[in-house]
This record gives structure tokens, C-alpha cells and sequence, in this order.
């Protein structure tokens, strides 16, 4: 790792098929790079042991299992008690990917908010965190995190208003900031991610997508996630090393993650 650096992607699909050509050098890569942890979150049941397989090829990986509200049409009935299997079988930091998307059109939203609702209360069950998607759905999903309380979570590539972030903050969220913040037109991110308390932000890519300014329409991977830590320090105007060390210290506290041997 590079010396001095031990940086934490909370948000990586490492499992996608994207990387299936050549995971094994991202990986020594991103670990050069002093990126120590990658959080890789499940998107459906059918995928699951692909996702516990990264933590078994990679000692830097951690997981989380969920299900992704995108994929509402298909989940199935059972790929709860599924869920449920896996979380009581242990080796999970978090219960995600799931949460509620307005974006993308023809997504059932009553739909959505019944298996959200049931992914929190199997959170709260097993005392775990959350790492969640929220597309167009901010105070929709506020509304249901204050009333089913849980061990926290990531809002995952935050993008909503402060009002919205210190409502999160308020009830043990973190904020996740990735490629979004790197580009110049991004006023409202830059500004959150420059101003919000240092304590309520995590880093992440959500590899392979939302790549970096630098990398526009290519394929993301957590090999920059230190050039991301980078935009994240200069709009802070702290050093790279003092973002690295909070940023990992705030994903460390919320997921029970080791530091790194
Ligand atoms: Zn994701």
C-alpha cells in the first residue's frame, strides 16, 4: 500500500460483470494506489454468492447483501427469506444496496417502499447499517429511516439538498461522495461535500459506474478512488493524507471495520 495513504471505496461493485476480465490486477492495483478496503454491495439474491465469493478471493474486500430497488421487477417473494439466510449466517458490514429510485421510469414505487421497508426491518433485526440508493426519492426515504430506526447507514452518492443531509446526519448517516464532486458544473455536491461536518463523510466510486470528471465515460474503478480523496481535500483545503485518515476513520466506525495490518 502506499505508504502513508489507507483510503476505504464504501461503495464498490466489484462483483459486476464489467470486471470479470481483469479483477485480479484492479485489485493489486487499487491496493498500490492505498486504497485498503473495498465495501462491495450485493444488488440481487441471484447474484449473492458472487458477491461473498469477492471477499473470499480478496482479503481487502467487505461485503453487503441487499436488494437493489432498480431490479424491483425481479425480485422475488423468497429472495427476503434469502436475505434473511445470509445475514444470519454473518460476514455482512451492512444490509445494501437497497433504498428507492424516482429516476429511472417504470419503476414501481409502492413496490419499492414495501421491500425497503422490509430490508430496514431485517437491519434493525440483525443490527446492522445501510448503504442506500436514492434517486429522486430523498424525503421518501427520510420518512422511513426516522421511523425504522437502524444502525445508520451510507447515503451512497449523496445528491440532496443540506436541509436533506442534516436530517441524515441527524439519524447516524454518513454521506457518500464519489466521481459526482469532480466535476466543476456539480455546484450543489461541491458545496456539500466542501462545507457538511468531515465527521459525516465516507468515499467511494460505485465502480464501474459514476466515473470521475477525468474519466468520463469510461468505465470507474476504485484505482481513483486517491484522485477522488484528492478533489475531496482541495476543496476542503485540508491535505490528502488528513481526508484519507477521517474519511476512513467515519467508514471504519460505521461498518466495524478493522484497520488495516
Ligand atoms: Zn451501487
Amino acid at each position: 500500500m502506499k505508504p502513508g495513504l489507507d483510503l476505504i471505496d464504501t461503495h464498490c461493485h466489484l462483483d459486476a460483470v464489467e470486471f470479470a476480465a481483469d479483477r485480479d490486477q484492479l485489485v493489486a492495483q487499487s491496493l498500490a494506489a492505498g486504497v485498503s478496503t473495498l465495501v462491495v454491495p450485493a444488488v440481487t439474491a441471484p447474484g449473492f454468492a458472487q458477491t461473498r465469493q469477492m471477499a473470499q478471493l480478496y482479503p481487502c474486500c467487505r461485503i453487503a447483501l441487499g436488494l437493489h430497488p432498480i431490479y424491483i421487477q425481479s425480485h422475488l417473494p423468497q429472495h427476503l427469506s434469502w436475505l434473511r439466510a445470509q445475514l444470519a449466517q454473518g460476514g455482512v458490514v451492512a444490509v445494501g444496496e437497497i433504498g428507492l429510485d424516482g429516476f429511472v421510469p417504470g419503476l414501481d414505487m409502492a413496490a419499492q417502499e414495501v421491500l425497503f421497508v422490509a430490508q430496514l426491518q431485517l437491519a434493525a433485526e440483525f443490527d446492522l447499517p445501510v448503504l442506500l440508493h436514492i434517486r429522486k426519492a430523498q424525503d421518501l426515504i427520510l420518512k422511513h429511516v426516522r421511523r425504522i430506526r437502524v444502525k445508520g447507514g451510507i447515503a451512497h452518492a449523496f445528491n440532496g439538498s443540506r436541509q436533506q443531509a442534516d436530517e441524515f446526519i441527524k439519524l447516524g448517516f454518513r454521506l457518500g461522495f464519489g466521481g459526482a464532486m469532480t466535476f466543476d458544473r456539480a455546484r450543489r455536491i461541491r458545496e456539500l461535500a466542501a462545507t457538511l461536518p468531515l465527521q459525516a463523510l465516507v468515499l467511494e466510486t460505485d465502480a464501474p459506474d459514476m466515473a470521475p470528471a477525468w474519466a468520463y465515460r469510461q468505465r470507474n474503478s476504485p484505482v481513483h478512488l486517491p484522485r477522488i480523496a484528492s478533489v475531496l481535500a482541495e476543496l476542503r483545503q485540508m491535505t490528502l493524507a488528513d481526508v484519507a485518515a477521517a474519511t476512513s476513520a467515519n467508514a471504519r466506525e460505521l461498518l466495524g471495520l478493522s484497520a488495516p495490518a
